[in-house]
């Protein structure tokens, strides 16, 4: 039998140490599309060409010229009831953690205290040559006042965003807390992530191999379909106020 929204409200009041483990597909109900789901953005642009650190550095104005309107998308939309489910989770006690591969802040806007941004975010620029860091904001506005559209520091050198792009390496620290937390987690749980991107990728494994459940809510397979304790399909957005619903009727908190 299918499982149910209920045996994941279950699963979470057992668990000591859960977190959750989100990917691009949390957000697609907020209006972004993810890499791999057909249509939009990244049927037109590779995202690991637009996207990257060779193309950030050897053609500055061509990426800004996609960053840029990409940054405002991102910031301009607002949490869905997926992203509201999960800051309840937390407030409720039933989560300690959610580590994001998104860049977009959704989490954060809905109200997610303890987040994990293992890609980076949009909340900051800085200056790859003297460090000097600045707002989103700021990074937004350097971007507009240049003739080139690409942003600068006081020191002349082209800023970057807070994002991880590709081929660069992901913030350590963030990296580190997010092992820290698959190593004392007894419950895993991931939301709308096809678990290809390395190194989150090997969380859930961690997790299950100390001993821990996995639980999955992702429309596509993933490779860690076989491992899942409560396998959910369908719209995060749908699914996980029904376990927000499911723990209310079991009535425990
Ligand atoms: P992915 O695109 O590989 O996978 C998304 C998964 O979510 C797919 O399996 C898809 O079936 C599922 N999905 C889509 N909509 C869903 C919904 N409403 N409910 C449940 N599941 C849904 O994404 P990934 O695993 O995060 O890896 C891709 C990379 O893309 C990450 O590095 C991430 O940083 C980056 N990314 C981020 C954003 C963002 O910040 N919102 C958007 C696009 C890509």
């Amino acid at each position: 039998m299918a499982d149910t929204p209920a045996d994941l409200a279950r699963l979470l009041l057992e668990a000591d140490h859960a977190v959750v483990l989100t990917g691009a597909g949390v957000s697609t109900e907020s209006g972004i599309p993810d890499f791999r789901s057909a249509g939009g953005v990244w049927e037109e642009n590779d995202p690991m060409e637009v996207g990257s650190m060779a193309t950030f550095v050897t053609d500055p104005e061509r990426f800004w010229r996609f960053h840029r309107p990409r940054m405002d998308m991102l910031l301009g939309v607002d949490p869905n009831p997926a992203h509201r489910a999960i800051a309840e989770l937390e407030e409720r006690g039933l989560v300690q953690a959610v580590i994001t591969q998104n860049i977009d802040r959704l989490h954060a806007k809905a109200g997610t205290q303890e987040l994990i941004e293992v890609h980076g975010s949009l909340d900051h620029g800085t200056c790859l040559r003297c460090g000097t860091a600045v707002s989103g904001d700021e990074l937004k506005a350097r971007a507009d006042d240049a003739e080139d559209g690409v942003p600068r520091c006081s020191c002349g050198f082209q800023m970057k965003s807070g994002v991880v792009l590709f081929g660069e390496q992901l913030p350590s620290d963030a990296i580190e807390a997010a092992f820290d937390h698959a190593d004392r987690a007894d419950v895993i749980l991931v939301v709308g992530s096809s678990l290809l991107v390395a190194p989150v990728s090997h969380l859930p494994g961690i997790v299950c191999d100390n001993g821990g459940r996995l639980a999955i809510l992702t429309e596509s397979e993933t490779p860690y379909d076989h491992r899942a304790s409560v396998r959910l399909h369908g719209k995060a957005g749908v699914q996980l106020p029904e376990v927000i619903e499911a723990i209310d009727a079991m009535d425990v908190h």
